[in-house]
């Protein structure tokens, strides 16, 4: 889909919605295929999630990716340590998973119980294993332009609009947040794909002013509604990544879904849009880094 082209005849019809269980799911049937050449030619991709602590959110997150990395092929395994465990013993075991050739991604749940340096075990993980694309070099590779691990939530951004034929060339884009999860990098992303960038935050001024005279906005904040509909420049495009809670108790993101659909070309739901694009991501990341370890190339 063109969002010039179609411009008019979304607004009247009611906005694309970007669907992202079903664009996550052709992904993950992608990456399937992917895994099965390796598991042909080679060994199946290996993925080891590093669970520290029992926070309820980071088990529900691990089963998941679990779930989703098996019906995809991958060998999944898990370690899951206290959160009594001391930094010296979360570093030893990204230590070995590093020195373990049948881990292809590692993956460190954050947030780490409090006491812990994230930083340091992140930095720990080998960049060809980075599947997160959280340490330094991942970073500094996205934003000099080179081939690297992506995190995973800015990568399903790009995928899904990928997916859906919008085009990010010439666009103005506004990303609400600069997170080094999600916002910064999705800035480099859309930069890189030639887009014009501005990055707003908590101290931004009018951010109001901002969305309106934006072709693409991108809500990556965590407060529920904070975009309003008239803030949405009739056509378009609404990426919303927060998750938060409502009154009700229901998932809501940062952009007020009904009245921004009213105006945009295309939106994603939530709970549906961004959230199953990570996981998706994560199998991609982690399919990619397996096929260059191995040194096998993979169509496409
Ligand atoms: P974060 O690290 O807390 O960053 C939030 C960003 O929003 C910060 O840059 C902050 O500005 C900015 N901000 C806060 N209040 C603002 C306001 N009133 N106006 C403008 N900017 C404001 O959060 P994150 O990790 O990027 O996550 C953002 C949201 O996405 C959360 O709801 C999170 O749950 C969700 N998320 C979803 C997925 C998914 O898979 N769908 C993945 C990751 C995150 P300052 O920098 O000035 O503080």
């Amino acid at each position: 889909m063109s969002t010039e082209n179609t411009m008019s005849a979304d607004i009247e019809n009611g906005p694309t919605v970007l669907d992202g269980k079903a664009t996550a799911k052709a992904v993950r049937a992608d990456v399937a295929v992917g895994a099965a050449r390796l598991t042909e030619l080679g060994r199946a991709p290996g993925l080891t999630v590093v669970l520290v602590g029992d926070d309820p959110a980071s088990q529900v997150y691990v089963r998941s990716k679990d779930k989703a990395a098996t019906e995809a092929g991958f060998v999944v395994n898990t370690i899951r340590l206290g959160a009594d465990a001391p930094q010296s013993e979360i570093e030893a075991a990204v230590d070995s998973l590093n020195a373990d050739d049948s881990v292809d991604g590692i993956l460190v749940q954050l947030p780490l119980p409090k006491g812990l340096d994230s930083d340091a075990v992140i930095e720990r993980i080998d960049p060809g294993k980075d599947v997160d694309g959280l340490t330094a070099t991942s970073v500094a590779r996205l934003a000099m332009g080179r081939d690297g691990m992506v995190p995973c939530t800015p990568a399903g951004c790009v995928e899904i609009l990928n997916r859906h034929g919008i085009d990010l060339s010439g666009k103005d884009v506004v990303v609400i947040g600069r997170s080094q999860l999600v916002g910064k990098p999705f800035a480099q992303l859309a930069l890189a794909r030639n887009a014009t960038v501005t990055i707003c935050h908590s101290r931004t001024r009018d951010l109001a002013a901002h969305c309106r005279n934006a072709d693409v906005i991108v809500a990556a904040v965590g407060v529920a509604k904070l975009v309003q509909g008239d803030w949405v420049k009739p056509g378009a495009v609404v990426l919303d990544v927060g998750i938060n809670r409502g009154e009700d108790g229901k998932l809501v993101g940062d952009v007020d879904y009904a009245a921004a659909a009213t105006r945009a070309s295309a939106i994603t739901p939530v709970p549906g849009g961004i959230g199953p694009m990570t996981i998706a991501m994560l199998l991609s990341n982690t399919l990619r880094a397996s096929a260059l370890r191995q040194g096998i190339e993979l169509a496409g």
